[in-house]
């Protein structure tokens, strides 16, 4: 799955992408940018609906 690095300023494919939740209860796919290993979030969203 793809998400955008603030650090590459693309998008890039996540590596080890991991189901959490935020403090508000909201879910959080975090993982790491695959190419410079900045970290990567997808706010509002489960690796489940990400397919
Ligand atoms: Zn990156």
């Amino acid at each position: 799955m793809q998400a955008y690095c603030v650090k590459c300023r693309e998008k890039r494919d996540m590596s080890s992408p991991r189901d959490e939740q935020t403090k508000n209860g909201k879910p959080i796919i975090k993982g790491t940018c695959g190419v410079c290993n900045t970290g990567l979030n997808i706010i509002g969203k489960t690796i489940a609906q990400m397919g």
